[in-house]
Parts: structure tokens; C-alpha cells; sequence
């Protein structure tokens, strides 16, 4: 068991930062054969490490070993395979074509690293959040140092052995602790910082990054809604809204967090959701080897004063919201009449409460969507085109699914990353790539250049010239 958090341990952190700002050039010229070698080694232990992994995701939060493979190991193997196939022409020069005034020349990009990153992760995915960015930052050719989050002691402790295992501290290395351990490291002139968090640490860390012109990629989280239409299937919205909304215990940063159902379906769509809530996790959730547990007290606290203060205000519990603070458990609870200004329709969730809100008009539910910040995920269950269209156009989001949710993660072509107060940046596949590399301009010239006609003396004659290149090129 693991229990006391790790002290900051100054003398470490910058013994690794200065190793890391020594070796980054080493790092950088690194080819393509190398870096997917690396990441191979680190697909590898993930694979090995597989079993303890497992047992640490059990140990912090009762996590099922379905979901530890589903949604740790699957995501990395996947993006490091995806990596392993892409690399080559993610590092290649990117030619570029040449306006006529240029003519003589040619002009590319050049991927470099950005250098020396911090990744800072949270608990929800504590394997998977904390790798895949390292996936990222190791393919663009970065040493990079991992905090990852102090609520998953187990995890971390994982996360520092198959890293260890796998590099050299002045290329990757994890350095636990809670926020002072953070703050040590955001101290220091990181040249990219990749955060996973909530918005108003995301705040805490931009703050930071700006006292060095760090870079940041911020993935954030928020509120992300749910619309199910008159014209959608309800039997595949309530599956498909259920197992997202209570996987992991509705700790994920794309979970649907509300649902807006048009009045004609809110019934039949509360009555299936309820139905899908006994098949998945039976009579008494929390018998179920399936369904998880809050985090910590904290966070129980946190989502139980959500409801009991939404309750409270006139909200009504349709099922479930039985809770038991010394299992940190929630019951699987869907609530319905819920004010607007209740604080279940106010703060982001994070855990098994399934607001649902009729609306009559789709511009309503656009037009609440649109009084909230940005949302990371924005989901549409529809049968129509229309529909469909009219919501992704007046109305902004991270990403979206139709007729789904939060699957979009999994697509390593897709980009990845929130709006505003969701997220700064984006990631996944070669948008990670990016996050981590410095798009560097070249241009070559070839032939002698045209420009040179224009050098001083300005007389009447270059003049004229200047003249023709503004109306012609
Ligand atoms: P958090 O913001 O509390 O913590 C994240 C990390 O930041 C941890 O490593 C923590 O130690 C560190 N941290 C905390 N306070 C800090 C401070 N003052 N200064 C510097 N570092 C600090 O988030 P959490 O509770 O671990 O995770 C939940 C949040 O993360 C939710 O808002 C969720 O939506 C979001 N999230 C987003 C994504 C995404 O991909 N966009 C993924 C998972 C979680």
C-alpha cells in the first residue's frame, strides 16, 4: 500500500531538468528508426507490465480490468502502433509551393522538437493520459518529465517503473508528488508544457508557462451536453449515454455530462436508460464488479452536494441516488426538473449523475448550450440531416459524435483537444506531433532573386517597379 505523498524533492527535479537541457539535442537528431524503436520498448512494457497496471488501477479506484484494458492499455498500444506507421512522414520535410514574386526559390517545414516538456496528468486515466502524451512528445523528438496526478498513488508508482525501465532520466523521467512538487517544476523554463486537467488549474498553469513563453497544450474539461432529438433511436442513445455517462463512474472528461431530450422522448428515454442501467450493473450497483467508485472523499463530497443542493432546488431523482461515503459510492442516478442555475446544470459533474432536461424547440437547446462555456464534447443522437447540421453549425465544441459518444478519442486521425475554457491545442496522432514540434520555416534560394532589382537607391525606376510587384504578384 502506498500511502504517504512524495515530498518535492528540488535536488531530483533539477538534477533531471539540467540532464534533460543538456541531452536534448542528442535527443533531437535522433531519427525516425530510433524514436519508433523507443516507442516500441515502451509498447512493450506496457504490455508486460500489463497484469501490475491492472492491479494498480484496482488498488486507487476499484478500476474494472475491462476498462483498465479498454481504455489504459488499448489507447497507448494503439497510438504507439499508429505512431510506428506514421513517423517517417510526420518528420519529413513538408515542401511548400512558391508564389510567383519568390520565384528562384523553394521553401519547406522543418519538424523540430520543441525541446525540454513537462507533462502534467490527472487521475481519471492515469496510465493512458500520462503515456500518450509522452507518445507524442518522444516522436517528435522531446525529453520530457511526467507529474502525475498524487490521487492515484499505485498508478504512478507504475507509470515511474515502466518509464524507468525504458529511458534514461536525462531523456524521460516521472517525478510524483501533489501540487507542490507541480509548482517546483513550473518554476522552471520548460520549453512546451502539456497539461490534463481541470480549467481552472489550466489557468494556474498558463500563468506559469507565460513567466517563460512556455508553449502549452491544455486539455481541459467542462461541461459537454447530450442532445437526443424527436427523430432519434432511443434504445441506441440510452446504451450508448449510459455506458459512457457511468464507465469509470462518469469520470471522464468527455462523458456526456447532461442530457437534452426533446419532450416527445423524455420518457421513453428515461425509461430505457433505466433499463440499461440494471443490465449493465444489475439490481444493486454496487455488488457489480463493473461499476467503479468515486475517486476520493473529496470528489464524493463534491458530486453529493451537487445533488443533494440540486435536490434541494426542486430536482428529482428518477433512479438510483443511493450513496455511501464510506465506499465513496454513488449509485448509478439519472435526476430530471432540474432549475437551470441548480449546481448539477452548473459545474461539471465528474461522477454517476445523469441530468436530463427536456426541451421543446431545438433552438433552446442550442441556445443553453451556447449561455455555457465551450464544451470539450458535444454529442447528437439524430435521424436527421438537418438536425445534425443546424447544431454543429450554431454552436461550438472540442469534438463531436453523432449518434455516439466520446468516440471520437479513439480515432488517431481525428484532432483532440477543447475550445476555450475545454482546452488550448490538440493532440492525438499527428496533431500531437505538432503540439510537440516547432513548425520551422526554410526557404532556399536558388536562383537570384527577383527582390534584389529592389535594393536601395529607391529612385523613380525601382519605385515604378515596387508599383507592378503590388499589382501583379
Ligand atoms: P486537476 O486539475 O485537479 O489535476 C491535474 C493535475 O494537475 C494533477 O497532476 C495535479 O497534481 C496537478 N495540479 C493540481 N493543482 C495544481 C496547481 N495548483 N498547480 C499545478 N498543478 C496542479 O484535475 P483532476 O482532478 O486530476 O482531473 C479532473 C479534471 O481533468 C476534470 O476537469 C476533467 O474534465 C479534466 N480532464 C481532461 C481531460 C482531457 O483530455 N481534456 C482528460 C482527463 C481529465
Amino acid at each position: 500500500m502506498i500511502d504517504a505523498i512524495p515530498a518535492v524533492d528540488t535536488k531530483r527535479i533539477h538534477r533531471i531538468f539540467e540532464a534533460q537541457q543538456a541531452n536534448q539535442y542528442n535527443v533531437a537528431e535522433s531519427s525516425a528508426k530510433e524514436r519508433i524503436r523507443k516507442l516500441q520498448l515502451l509498447s512493450d512494457a506496457v504490455m508486460k507490465y500489463r497484469p501490475e497496471i491492472r492491479e494498480a488501477l484496482y488498488k486507487d479506484y476499484r478500476r474494472p480490468v475491462a476498462e483498465v484494458d479498454l481504455a489504459e492499455i488499448f489507447p497507448i498500444t494503439s497510438k504507439i502502433k499508429h505512431a510506428k506507421r506514421n513517423l517517417r512522414s510526420w518528420m519529413a520535410p513538408h515542401k511548400v509551393a512558391t508564389p510567383r514574386s519568390l520565384i528562384g526559390s523553394s521553401s519547406w517545414v522543418h519538424y523540430e522538437p520543441k525541446g525540454v516538456c513537462l507533462i502534467i496528468s490527472p487521475w481519471n486515466y492515469p496510465i493512458q493520459l500520462a503515456l500518450g502524451p509522452l507518445i507524442s512528445a518522444v516522436a517528435a523528438g522531446n525529453t520530457a518529465i511526467i507529474k502525475p496526478s498524487e490521487s492515484t498513488p499505485h498508478s504512478s508508482a507504475m507509470l515511474r517503473k515502466i518509464v524507468e525501465e525504458v529511458f534514461e532520466e536525462k531523456e524521460v523521467a516521472v517525478v510524483e508528488g501533489d501540487v507542490d512538487t507541480a509548482t517546483a517544476l513550473l518554476d522552471l523554463p520548460f520549453n512546451h508544457i502539456f497539461f490534463t486537467g481541470s480549467p481552472e488549474v489550466g489557468k494556474i498553469v498558463m500563468v506559469a508557462a507565460a513567466k517563460n513563453l512556455a508553449s502549452v497544450t491544455l486539455e481541459l474539461g467542462g461541461k459537454s451536453p447530450t442532445i437526443v432529438d424527436e427523430t432519434a433511436d432511443i434504445g441506441t442513445a440510452a446504451s450508448q449515454i449510459t455506458w459512457t455517462k457511468y464507465s469509470n463512474n462518469g469520470q471522464i472528461c468527455i462523458a456526456p455530462d447532461y442530457v437534452l431530450v426533446h419532450e416527445s422522448k423524455l420518457d421513453a428515454f428515461v425509461a430505457a436508460v433505466k433499463s440499461r442501467i440494471r443490465e449493465y450493473y444489475g439490481e444493486n450497483a454496487a455488488e457489480s464488479d463493473s461499476y467503479m467508485r468515486i475517486i476520493n472523499a473529496r470528489n464524493f463530497r463534491r458530486v453529493k452536494s451537487y445533488l443533494d443542493d440540486s435536490i434541494q432546488a426542486g430536482a428529482k431523482v428518477v433512479h438510483g441516488g443511493k450513496t455511501d461515503a464510506s465506499d465513496n459510492y454513488i449509485e448509478p442516478t439519472v435526476v430530471t426538473d432540474l432549475p437551470l442555475d441548480s449546481p448539477l446544470m452548473q459545474h461539471e459533474i465528474f461522477g454517476p449523475v445523469m441530468p436530463v432536461v427536456p426541451y421543446r424547440d431545438l433552438q433552446e437547446a442550442i441556445d443553453l448550450i451556447r449561455s455555457k462555456e465551450k464544451p470539450l464534447g458535444l454529442y447528437i443522437y439524430s435521424k436527421s440531416k438537418q438536425n445534425v447540421n443546424r447544431i454543429i453549425q450554431s454552436t461550438r465544441a472540442g469534438g463531436t459524435c453523432i449518434n455516439s459518444n466520446a468516440v471520437h478519442f479513439f480515432n488517431p486521425n481525428l484532432p483532440f483537444g477543447g475550445s476555450n475554457n475545454s482546452g488550448i491545442g490538440k493532440t492525438h496522432g499527428r496533431f500531437g506531433f505538432i503540439a510537440f514540434s516547432n513548425e520551422r520555416a526554410v526557404y532556399k534560394q536558388i536562383l537570384p532573386s527577383a527582390l534584389d532589382t529592389l535594393k536601395p537607391p529607391y529612385n523613380d525606376a525601382k519605385l515604378k517597379m515596387i508599383d507592378m510587384t503590388i499589382k501583379w504578384f
